[in-house]
């Protein structure tokens, strides 16, 4: 495990890649053309890893400049440009496709040591069994938070998803992990909000969430955000032309849940059309004229990005809401 290479002040600082792996992947492959796909937090440190993989290789090296935010999102025009791509900073996802062969994994580990979180965040849990659920950045610390734990007495779960590679691990768009740990509390560590709040959606269990990087711990509390997501399904009750947006990302794309919910709209007599993308913008929504949206894309769009847009963004099940198809508590959108 070599360290990324610096860029000063930037957060590559903060991880570890495994890039010797990859290199000798592409030796052994007797590629000629090298793609790299760098997510959008790591984007600095691409020119310093293109420079490696050229010296150390022979390789031409191609980086995409296109954002990529998961390993949902593989840049397939690079795919077909390349004889290997370098995806970095998530985990295995996708298969199924004679393009995703040519896709080598080198997931970003944070080296911040999350015992002392641990520690805090153990004050604050309740039960003595608990859910232990973190992002791929902190995978290979989950046996450094289930000894914390059991130091005060708590005994860790881990339980695997079928998107995600590893035990314990969740992503924005799929909380299974959580469910199967079939526990009354969790444990999250990792750093930001959207995950341990996704966690406490898709389970509405209790969360405490631990930042490794700022030490911070807290109980996680929908409220708000369920707050904001009835706001946004109230303000489409008016929508009378509706988009309903199909990501072309490969580990995105639910053209099947898109006509679903085209059929529903329109036999409400809603005005539906149906739009496929590569990059969810504002801008497009406002060019097509549309009142709302629902995307079937990431549900990170709708959750996190809604103040960006200018009209209502739904998910899915909350488009069902609109429709007074689906009572009950709220549905968290995943993708499986
Ligand atoms: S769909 Fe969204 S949350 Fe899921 S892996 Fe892709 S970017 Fe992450």
């Amino acid at each position: 495990m070599g360290r990324a290479p610096s860029t000063s002040g930037s957060s590559s600082e903060l991880f570890d890649l495994d890039l010797e792996g990859a290199i000798e992947l592409i030796k052994k492959s007797g590629a000629r053309t090298v793609g790299v796909q760098v997510p959008e937090g790591l984007k600095r440190i691409a020119p310093d890893l293109a420079g490696e993989i050229e010296e150390k290789t022979g390789c031409e090296v191609i980086v995409s400049g296109d954002p990529c935010y998961g390993a949902c999102d593989v840049d397939l025009d690079l795919c077909r440009a390349a004889d290997l791509v370098i995806h970095v900073g998530h985990s295995e996802m996708l298969e199924g496709d004679r393009l995703f062969d040519k896709v080598v994994y080198v997931e970003a580990r944070m080296r911040a040591d999350v015992r002392e979180a641990v520690e805090r965040a153990a004050d604050l849990l309740s039960a003595r069994r608990v859910g232990v659920v973190t992002t791929v950045q902190h995978v290979h610390k989950l046996q450094d938070i289930l000894e914390g734990l059991k130091g005060r007495g708590i005994e860790g779960v881990l339980r695997p998803g079928r998107r995600t590679r590893y035990s314990g691990q969740v992503l924005g768009c799929n909380y299974e992990a959580a469910r199967n740990a079939d526990v009354d509390e969790y444990l999250f560590v990792g750093t930001g909000q959207f995950h341990p709040l996704g966690v406490a959606l898709a389970t509405r269990k209790r969360v405490v969430a631990a930042d490794p990087v700022t030490g911070s711990v807290s109980v996680i509390d929908i409220g708000p955000m369920l707050k904001r997501r009835y706001g946004a399904i109230a303000r489409a009750g008016d929508a009378e032309r509706i988009a309903v947006i199909v990501s072309k990302k490969p580990g995105q794309r639910r053209m099947d849940l898109a006509r679903r919910m085209m059929s529903l709209g329109e036999e409400q007599g809603k005005r539906m059309v149906l739009v496929y993308l590569d990059r969810m913008e504002p801008d497009a929504l406002v060019n097509l004229g549309v009142d709302a949206a629902v995307s079937t894309a990431c549900p990170r769009i709708a959750l996190d990005d809604q103040a960006k847009y200018p009209v209502p963004l739904l998910t899915p099940p909350e488009f069902e809401v609109l429709l007074g198809l689906r009572k009950g508590d709220y549905l968290l959108d995943e993708i499986e």
